[in-house]
């Protein structure tokens, strides 16, 4: 049950908290006072909880420390990025100084850096690629001949154990990078990538650092036999290129290029960065298209025309170079035969009739059913991770395991599976005799004795009764289940090729199914691996049109568009009545504060005097150094409305303040940092020689307040805010509801919306965590509304 109390309440609320109000931005306040007063909000916020408690919808909760693993928290350690321009009189007196030639400028500069972007997008995927392929290869010739060698003498368990030792030497060098130098590059970096794009900072995740080590670790993942993929990672790589050559400075390095300053802006870094993480997609696929459908439906949440240009050009770049450099190292330059890391090879267009249409769905039901499956069994794996697996060491330790447990399965159904088929028949690059007669090659081997791209490769293109039904359950089972338990370690891999894999695989043996059924059909083998393929990656990751475009891209036929679509749309409906996609499940349990698409239904009656903080804490446009100073070291927020100073002693202690403009914690700092205050406060701006620049230079980690040095005397100082703050903020009235502050947010990509009254005075002040606490739960058709707690983690 939602309140439909209205608005009303708002001033009983607002008038008990009147003088804490004014008191936070009384001058002279000390930190004793500071310290009551933060008492007072605590206490107000508990207050709150209680007297909410019978509106169905709870107001605010403290921040908690909450019990690690669970899906209903939003952790307090995630910080919003600021999509919004501040257009205070720097910028202004820098555009009107600049004019038109500069627009221009700025506009040709952005097509260079996508142009980068989209090259070294590529570079990075062919060396990716190259050294997964060489390595692979030796890794997997050695194996072969000491298998060859060894099945004679009876003593298998050397080149098992040689087997076993090479996958955890591997799997433990890129464990023990992810585990200890960067953490953040663990996984596909989906996730992350989706989250930064949705306006949540996340940590180092589109450092130069993560870079190296999700290079590195994808490698070792896939060379060291994990079911893992190395597409993924290659979105989250486009990302981490588009964020740094934007900005043209490195953290990692400490390096300032001195270009692109124009750039550092969050709102500006988001536009490279979505159309980094599409040319990551485009290189990894070979699919330009549907690395921009990629952006638009999984990540950003802006989006334009120009950006749909742009993004495309890069994407296009992105795949024209990886094809150019594969093809040159393949030995036919100038072919361009090589579009993308992941080749399905070609498919030839499959003749499907009307009739077939229903066996597409059961297709797309069965892969909503087993990506559910997959879904919740790594949910359940991560969770046991967070709570008993979080030491760097223990991490290690399970990488390695899986590692091992690899070779084990993929020795065992070698070893025990009698699947013999004659040598020629299909391409298979280590053809291991093992117990076959000659003349004959173990059908298992050759799918565990190569990269699982190459294995995709083979369960679409290997002719009809390449393999018996049972070694293809048993292949499903094994690697359903090592490849919703490889996702998640602390290892670099993506769960594209895995799941692929076992969908093409469980394809298969349905047609087979289907043959026998129907023996006097002749079954296309290949139309229903893809279409299983396409079903149980659609039923993980819940995306439709991106990866119908994406398999059609890959697989170069546009005619088979209409299964995959049918099929990846049935898979989507059927995954959703179960659980989330995978990428959400993992973003709640991290406890992103994420925005979804549209707010939550039926909170038209949630009204913004509900769902905003009060009292506010805020600053007048002319305040002394020691109260900026106090107030940033006291509490930890970003954003304080500006507000005019009182009229006299008595109305600081009855009224609201008049709203003037926002400014940031960065901003602050930054005007702290380099000492723009006077003595004097009447100071003209004009007279300080400051620019936009002076913000950029820092941008985008902002020194702490505790790193400042400013003297005693000092203290004392007048700081004119009004030159830097936001003068015009979006804001709103109390009485708005929570739809419209949700559209107003996610349309933005705001970071602090305050909320006014009826005469345009500060009363509330509302973030994106105050609005991602509403969230909307489904489960087995059933709905309703939560309210999320906030972590302190
Ligand atoms: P972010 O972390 O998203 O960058 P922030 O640090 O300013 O922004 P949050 O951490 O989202 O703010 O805020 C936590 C809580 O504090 C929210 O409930 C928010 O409404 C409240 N809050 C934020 N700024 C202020 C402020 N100036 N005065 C009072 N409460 C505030």
């Amino acid at each position: 049950m939602i309140n439909d109390s209205g608005p009303t309440h708002v001033e009983e609320t607002v008038s008990e908290t009147t003088s804490d109000t004014a008191q936070l931005i009384s001058n002279e306040a000390s930190s004793s006072n500071y310290a009551q007063l933060n008492r007072s909000v605590t206490l107000q916020n508990s207050d709150d909880d209680e007297l909410n408690g019978s509106h169905g919808v709870r107001r605010r909760h403290p921040v908690q420390k909450i019990e690690p693993g669970s899906m209903n928290i939003l952790s307090a350690k995630y910080e919003s990025l600021d999509y919004d321009t501040c257009e205070n009189h720097l910028l202004l007196d820098e555009e009107r100084k600049r004019g038109y030639p500069f627009i221009v400028w700025k506009d040709i500069a952005r097509w260079f850096v996508i142009l980068q972007i989209g090259v070294v997008t590529a570079l990075i995927a062919f060396i990716i690629d190259i050294c997964i392929e060489e390595f692979s290869r030796i890794k997997y010739k050695q194996l072969k001949k000491s298998v060859d060698i060894y099945v004679l003498e009876d003593k298998l368990y050397i080149p098992y154990l040689l087997w076993v030792l090479s996958n955890i030497c591997i799997v433990f060098f890129g464990s023990v990078l992810v585990s200890y130098v960067e953490p953040v590059a663990a996984g596909s970096g989906i996730p992350q990538v989706k989250c930064y794009l949705n306006g949540v900072k996340v940590p180092r995740v589109v450092r130069i650092k993560t870079l190296v080590v999700k290079a590195v670790g994808v490698i070792t993942a896939v060379v060291g036999g994990l079911a893992g993929g190395k597409e993924g990672p290659m979105i989250h790589s486009g990302s981490v290129v588009a964020a740094g050559i934007s900005q043209g400075k490195s953290t990692t390095f400490n390096k300032d290029f001195k270009i692109f300053h124009y750039f550092r802006e969050d709102h500006e870094k988001r536009d490279f960065v979505s159309a980094g993480a599409a040319a990551g997609v485009s290189a990894a696929f070979g699919a330009p298209i549907g690395g921009v459908l990629f952006s638009l439906e999984e990540g950003t949440s802006f989006w334009n025309q120009a950006l749909t240009w742009r993004t495309f050009f890069g994407t296009v770049v992105s795949t024209f170079t990886l094809n150019f450099a594969l093809s040159a190292y393949h030995g036919h330059p100038g072919e361009l035969s090589y579009p993308g890391l992941l080749n399905l090879g070609k498919m030839e267009p499959f003749p499907f009739q009307f009739y077939e249409l229903p066996v597409f769905m059961l297709f797309g039901a069965v892969g909503g059913i087993l990506g559910a499956l997959w879904n919740y069994i790594n949910y359940r794996l991560a969770v046991f991770r967070i709570r008993y697996v979080s030491a760097p060491w223990l991490r290690v330790v399970e990488a390695c395991l899986v590692a091992a447990a690899s070779a084990t399965c993929g020795f065992l159904m070698m070893f025990l599976l009698d699947d013999c088929r004659p040598l020629g028949e299909d391409p298979t690059k280590n053809p291991l005799q093992l117990f076959c007669a000659d003349g004959e090659y173990n059908a298992m081997a050759a799918i565990w004795f190569q990269t699982p791209e190459e294995s995709v490769r083979s369960f679409l293109h290997d002719p009809i009764g390449s393999y018996k039904p049972w070694s293809l359950l048993v292949f499903i089972i094994c690697y359903f289940l090592l490849s919703t338990w490889t996702f998640g370690l602390a290892v670099s891999s993506g769960l594209f090729i895995p799941n692929l894999l076992t969908g093409a695989a469980w394809g298969r043996l349905l047609a087979i199914l289907i043959q026998y059924m129907l023996p006097s059909n002749s079954i296309n083998p290949a139309k229903y691996a893809l279409v299983g393929a396409a079903a149980q990656l659609g039923g993980v990751v819940r995306m439709t049109i991106s990866l119908t475009v994406i398999i059609i891209e890959t697989t170069g036929q546009i005619s088979n568009a209409l299964p995959i679509i049918v099929t990846l749309v049935v898979a989507k409906w059927t995954g959703d009545f179960f659980n989330e996609g995978i990428y959400d499940i993992h973003i709640q349990l991290a406890g992103v504060p994420l925005l979804g698409w549209e707010p939550p239904p039926l909170t038209h009656t949630v009204y913004a005097s509900e769902v905003m903080s009060h009292p506010v804490f805020t600053l007048r446009t002319v305040e002394s150094v020691g109260h900026v100073l106090e107030l940033l070291r006291l509490v930890s927020y970003n954003g304080f409305p500006v507000v005019d100073p009182p009229l006299s002693d008595h109305a600081e202690v009855t009224t609201y303040k008049r709203l003037r403009g926002l400014i940031l914690r960065s901003q602050l700092i930054v005007l702290l940092q380099n000492k723009i205050y006077n003595e004097n406060a009447n100071t003209t701006w004009s007279n300080l020689n400051v620019d936009m620049n002076m913000f950029r230079k820092e941008y985008p980690r902002y020194p702490s307040i505790d790193e400042l040095q400013i003297e005693e005397w000092e203290k004392s100082c007048s700081i004119d805010l009004r030159p830097f703050m936001n003068p015009s903020p979006y804001t709103l009235p109390h009485r708005a509801s929570l739809p419209r502050l949700f559209k107003l947010f996610r349309a933005l990509g705001l970071r602090h919306l305050p909320i006014v009254n009826d005469v345009n005075e500060v009363v509330g002040m509302v973030t994106r965590k105050d609005i991602a606490r509403y969230r909307v739960w489904r489960h087995r058709g059933h709905m309703g509304m939560e309210e999320l707690l906030l972590s302190s983690e």
